[in-house]
């Protein structure tokens, strides 16, 4: 069997972790292991090395370090920024949340929990494009919204969401202004001061750092409940041994994407534009999801018509290409995502999606493999698929008349 480099064009769903951010976690893991609450002087080392990486992360979003709370993941935080804004409201009498259908499920069935307990949840329409209208937003507002929720970049389609704008009108209408930045940090340049956001979770793995780590930015004045209880790590609002190794992993690599930010964009947004063009071209009825102009870096969003996109990926992953059929989260059910339908994508449609996603670890030789073999997989495909050969006896007939 010839020897096939892996193609990983899934960077979406998650990031190799970079060179920086191992070493810092490697002399972290074996130097740093006193506790951070101890007060020893090893472990008030370790808090001194903590309260570093936080100044630091959190001067890279604009926002101060006593207002960076350390989580999970994204998971964790969009839950705990949400369901802390709601509790909130319900004590002021205010049960309205406004977001969009497109979120990431950490958004989503965090929202339906609270619907189940009685709040009114407005979903934005993100039109055909992928984007939220800020006038749309500003009209939903209510006298009894507690919270408006809407993700910095979607991370299946890549579109960028008009932050500042929204931010603006929730200042102005005194409403709380969270934003799911887990596609956004490290890839996007943001300060949460100027753009008026009031809480903002992200998360490591999503730009070059470990998993299992992330951050909830809660601004100053706004007053988080607790999600748990125990010791006093995190002002008491998130207990539990402070993990110092992935803390230092994560500025790290924050430090290295946000330093590397602007070459990286432009070098991966043109690995990423060859790409869009070239499928688009070669390979007829085909789409690309989501706008243009307003679009993550290294995001590729595709459906091609007639065919399923799980059976697309497995061919891939064959000639050792790593795509998803949508987002990670949603891979392994058979509906077709929700954020394609969001844009009113017809279910047949949707089912044919493609997401390839880059990093600046990814190469133009890269590009190339994806190209040189991505059009003669979908022609296979749709040899074997019936609703393709609907769709062209419909597209005869058509030519006929
Ligand atoms: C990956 C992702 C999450 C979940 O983050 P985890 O750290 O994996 O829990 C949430 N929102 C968006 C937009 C994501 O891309």
């Amino acid at each position: 069997m010839i020897y096939l480099k892996t193609v990983y064009a899934d960077n979406a769903a998650t990031t190799p972790l970079c060179a920086e951010a191992f070493e810092a976690m490697k002399q972290s893991m074996l130097e740093d292991y006193a506790n951070a609450s101890s007060l020893h002087t090893p472990g008030q080392i370790a808090a001194a090395k903590v309260l570093e990486a936080r100044r630091e992360i959190a001067e890279l979003i604009g926002a101060n370090a006593d207002e960076i709370y350390f989580t999970s993941g994204g998971t964790e935080s969009d839950n705990w920024a949400i369901t802390s804004a709601a509790l909130r409201g319900e004590k002021q009498g205010k049960k309205h949340i406004i977001s969009t259908a497109f979120e990431h499920h950490a958004v989503l069935h965090t929202l339906k929990d609270l619907e189940r307990r009685g709040f009114d949840v407005t979903y934005l329409d993100v039109h055909s494009d992928g984007y939220v209208r800020p006038d749309e937003l500003e009209k939903a507002i209510r006298a009894d919204t507690c919270l408006v929720t809407v993700m910095y970049a979607n991370n299946e389609i890549g579109t960028i969401q008009p932050i500042d704008e929204i931010g603006r009108i929730c200042k102005e209408k005194k409403v709380c202004f969270h934003t799911d930045a887990v596609q956004a940090v490290g890839h996007l340049p943001i300060n949460v001061k100027a753009q008026n956001i009031d809480m903002l979770s992200f998360s490591s793995h999503k730009f070059h750092g470990p998993k299992g780590i992330g951050a909830l930015y809660c601004r100053k004045g706004i007053i988080l409940a607790n999600f748990m209880q125990g010791g006093a790590q995190e002002h008491g609002k998130r207990p539990g041994t402070v993990n110092t190794p992935a803390i230092l992993g994560t500025a790290a690599a924050l430090k290295k994407s946000c330093a590397d930010m602007e070459k990286n964009a432009r070098y991966v947004s043109d690995l990423r534009d060859r790409l869009i063009d070239s499928i688009l071209t070669t390979i007829p009825r085909s789409r690309l999801n989501g706008g243009r102009s307003e679009r993550l870096p290294g995001n590729a969003s595709f459906c091609f018509e007639g065919i399923e996109g799980e059976s697309l990926l497995l061919h891939l992953d064959l000639k050792g290409i790593c795509g998803s059929s949508g987002s990670a989260c949603t891979s392994g059910s058979l509906d077709p995502s929700h954020v394609l339908l969001a844009l009113g994508l017809p279910h047949e449609i949707a089912h044919g999606s493609l997401r390839l996603t880059l990093s600046e670890y990814n190469t133009a030789e890269d590009v190339d493999r994806i190209i040189s073999v991505l059009p003669q997989i979908v022609a296979m495909l749709r040899d074997m698929s019936p609703v393709w050969e609907r769709i062209m006896k419909e597209e005869n007939s058509d030519a006929v008349q």
